[in-house]
């Protein structure tokens, strides 16, 4: 019998937690015993005909990121059995400051994490976009109470390793959620049909390989799994532009500077937004620096990490040099900056790119499945919107009698289109009004002209994006 026997069949699942046990610990199989039908230990798994009544189905998640923690809330609270297999050895405080605006919120309310998290935000008072060159303000959005009240639920900014954190152990604390680090997901098999309908999928990861009804890759913008799940798909191409990223405590806050709200400096071929995060303790800073094609290959693609080497920034500091006096001030006070190639992707056009055809009950979720540029603040909150969707689609998984196997073989997949449906079209539009602010952002000339008239005279209309923020 192969060693992978005992995995074959998903009564065994809930038993096993999910994890194949090796040959060495081989017993029979209790779903021969069961009446249903055992692939003998030939296959991965296969479908009982009876109407065996399962446990909570298993959902698989490659990455503990912040798309891979909100879904394992969200499907955890739908009644599934999580597991989150972890690259990383450890799950610490990385990152900088990411911006949440009101739809990021309302979902980390939903999940329950937002009591958790408050104490760690900031509320920014406002949106000021002004001119990079002449330092003047273009236009101004009014957030904190305004933000609530128009969109329903607040805007803020945090730590990135706030929020992980929290979503983290929230997650840990949840009894249907296990998280598993150094296991970085490999690949997987499932879906086949052939004279054995086989259902759910098994994973190998680095620790082992676990079976469950689905798995849900998160493995963010680098993502291996993605070339395994689209391999037609090309990688994610190098944008040239480069993100440079500082947090400076505010004391160290050169003056002329706003500390209390979103301010947004655009230049020709850069941008550089900060914002208040811990309490208006300290100034996140990230500055965006179109590099010139010569100089391509001197960005690495490869970086996937938050935390970049420290470097000169040499490139920001050139740019900034003919800006307005207080934009060279915050640049020369940042004693060390970490880079950020920043990696993009074409808009997702087709929900199968988050629900691909044939390759078993697989969905790809956040930068795995749509990485966008910064331009917008909403890559994390795309990540929390897939993962609440998709929360929802499960749910669905495990209400409407789905306990019998039959019933929920053929209702996962569906659960996983339902998602992509739901979603392939929001996530496209962000993601296209990203690059699209970019060039915005960066224009220059007669078409920069253009844009600082309109933003004087219809600034919060053009800033205020009801259709994203918007319940
Ligand atoms: C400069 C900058 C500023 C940004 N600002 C904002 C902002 O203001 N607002 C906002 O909403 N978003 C912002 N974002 C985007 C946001 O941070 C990302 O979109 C978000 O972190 C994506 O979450 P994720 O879970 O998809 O990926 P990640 O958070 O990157 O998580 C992926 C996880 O998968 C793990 N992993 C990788 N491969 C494997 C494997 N094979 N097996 C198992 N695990 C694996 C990784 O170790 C990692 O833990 C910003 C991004 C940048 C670069």
């Amino acid at each position: 019998m192969a060693a992978s026997c005992l995995s074959c069949c998903a009564n065994c699942w809930p038993r096993e937690s999910g994890r194949v046990r090796s040959a060495a610990s081989a017993e029979p199989c209790p779903a021969q015993s069961r009446r249903a039908i055992c692939c003998g230990g030939f296959g991965l798994l296969c479908v009982s005909t009876t109407t065996t009544v399962l446990g909570p189905p298993r959902l698989l998640v490659a990455g503990a990121g912040i798309g891979g923690l909100a879904l394992a809330l969200a499907a955890a609270r739908a009644g599934w059995q999580v597991q989150v297999c972890e690259r990383a050895e450890q799950l610490g405080e990385v990152g900088a400051g990411v911006q949440l605006g009101p739809n990021a919120t309302r979902v980390l309310q939903a999940l329950g994490v937002w009591k958790a998290l408050q104490p760690f935000t900031t509320v920014p008072q406002r949106v000021r976009v002004r001119h990079g060159g002449g330092g003047h303000s273009l236009a101004v959005l009014p957030l904190a109470e305004a933000a609530t009240a128009r969109w329903g639920s607040p805007y803020v900014s945090v730590h990135r390793a706030d929020l992980h954190r929290v979503l983290l152990q929230t997650a840990q604390s949840h009894p249907m959620v296990q998280i598993e680090t150094d296991a970085a997901v490999l690949d997987w098999m499932g879906g086949e049909t052939g004279v054995v309908q086989k259902a759910g999928v098994a994973v190998r990861t680095t620790a082992g390989t676990l079976t469950g009804d689905a798995l849900v890759l998160a493995d963010g913008v680098a993502s291996s799994l993605r070339l395994r799940a689209l391999p037609a798909e090309p990688a994610p191409v190098a944008t040239g532009h480069v993100a440079f990223r500082a947090v400076l405590p505010m004391a160290a806050l050169p003056d002329g500077l706003e500390r209390d709200g979103v301010t947004a400096w655009l230049a020709p071929r850069m941008h550089v937004v900060h914002y208040p995060i811990r309490g208006g303790d300290f100034l996140n800073i990230a500055a965006f620096v179109e590099v010139p094609v010569t100089d391509r290959e001197r960005w690495p693609l490869h970086a996937s990490s938050w935390d970049d080497a420290p470097t000169e920034a040499l490139a920001l500091r050139e740019a900034v040099a003919p800006l307005c006096q207080p934009l060279q001030a915050l640049v020369a006070a940042v004693p060390r900056w970490a880079q950020w190639p920043l990696r993009a992707r074409p808009p997702v056009s087709s929900a199968l790119q988050l629900a691909p055809e044939g390759i078993g009950p697989v969905a790809l979720l956040g930068d795995a499945a749509h990485p966008m540029l910064p331009y917008l603040a909403q890559g994390a909150a795309m990540a929390l919107e897939d993962a609440a969707e998709l929360g929802r689609q499960l749910g669905q998984v495990t209400q409407h009698s789905r306990a019998v196997a039959r019933e929920r073989w053929q209702a996962v997949p569906l659960a996983l289109q339902a998602y992509a449906q739901a979603r392939a079209a929001r996530v496209g539009r962000v993601q296209a009004a990203s690059w699209r602010n970019g060039r915005i952002f960066h224009a220059a000339g007669l078409v920069a002209w253009g844009r600082d008239t309109a933003l004087r005279w219809a600034g919060p209309r053009l800033m205020a994006n009801d259709w994203l923020y918007g319940a």
